[in-house]
């Protein structure tokens, strides 16, 4: 059976101390439910990985660690930024690739994603695989196309033999930190768009998340009506009870 995954993005929030209070709240919360098919995920900033691996470890919590981003480079000259290796070793398993606000404000490209979800699957963690469309582009109806080129363009380096590190997170870039999460609908239309990106060599189909104003409230009927398999959460993670809810509605409501 398909473990749903839920995943909260703290962004650059949350300095070392914070980060070790929220996930041990995080942790005691989520230990208190049953989640017999939903995997929890948190991704702090890179200066607290360590500090949430250390509490997660000694407090044995039902939670593992993603990072926000990674550079595609074994090591070198990259001043700022991190690699797969040193990820690795802390014990990460998810690292979001290519999220918008990388693209946006980072100038992160699609041949950039591409490579980053090459090495973070040949380093043995798994690429949570960002895409979305803006605004405009789903006014003038582009959504599929645009998902589709994201994606083509991401998985291309990725070998077959670690497809199965592969997760993908929808993301309206018009949803994100708006307060309106997609419809239903647009997530489906959405999921059949990324469906069809996938390589037909790949013999398993990657989890596929939607992320966008995510909240208790909306998140049962999403993973309802819906073909997805869990959530990227913003601005909801932030907060233990908020997020531990989100994680149990999913668990109560997935069923695939
Ligand atoms: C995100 O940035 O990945 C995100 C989904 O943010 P929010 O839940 O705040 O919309």
């Amino acid at each position: 059976m398909t473990k749903a995954l839920v995943i909260g993005n703290w962004k650059m929030n949350m300095d070392y101390v914070e980060a070790i209070h929220l996930v041990q709240q995080l942790g005691v919360l989520v230990r208190g439910q049953t989640l017999d098919h939903t995997e929890v995920a948190v991704a702090p900033p890179f200066v607290d990985l360590r500090s949430v691996t250390s509490v997660i470890e000694a407090d044995r919590l039902p939670v593992v660690v993603a990072a926000q981003h990674v550079h595609s480079a074994d090591a070198g000259a990259f001043t700022g930024e991190i690699s797969v290796a040193m990820l690795k070793r802390l014990g990460v398993k998810y690292v979001l690739v290519g999220h918008s606000e990388r693209r946006s404000l980072f100038g992160m490209t699609d041949a950039v994603v591409s490579d980053t979800a090459a090495a973070v699957t040949q380093g043995g963690m798994t690429a949570v695989i960002c895409c979305g469309e803006t605004f405009e582009e789903r006014e003038l109806d582009r959504t599929t196309e645009v998902l589709q080129h994201q994606l083509q363009i991401a998985f291309s380096k990725i070998n077959t033999k670690n497809c199965d590190r592969v997760v993908i997170a929808y993301e309206p870039v018009w949803a994100i930190g708006s307060g309106t999460a997609a419809t239903t609908e647009d997530i489906s239309l959405a999921c059949k768009a990324i469906d069809s990106a996938i390589p037909s060599s790949w013999p398993t189909k990657p989890r596929i998340l939607y992320g966008g104003s995510v909240n208790s409230e909306n998140c049962g009927s999403i993973v309802e009506n819906s073909p997805v398999d869990g959530f990227l959460v913003g601005g909801a993670s932030l907060k233990a009870d908020d997020f531990s809810a989100i994680v149990g509605i999913t668990n109560a409501c997935y069923r695939r």
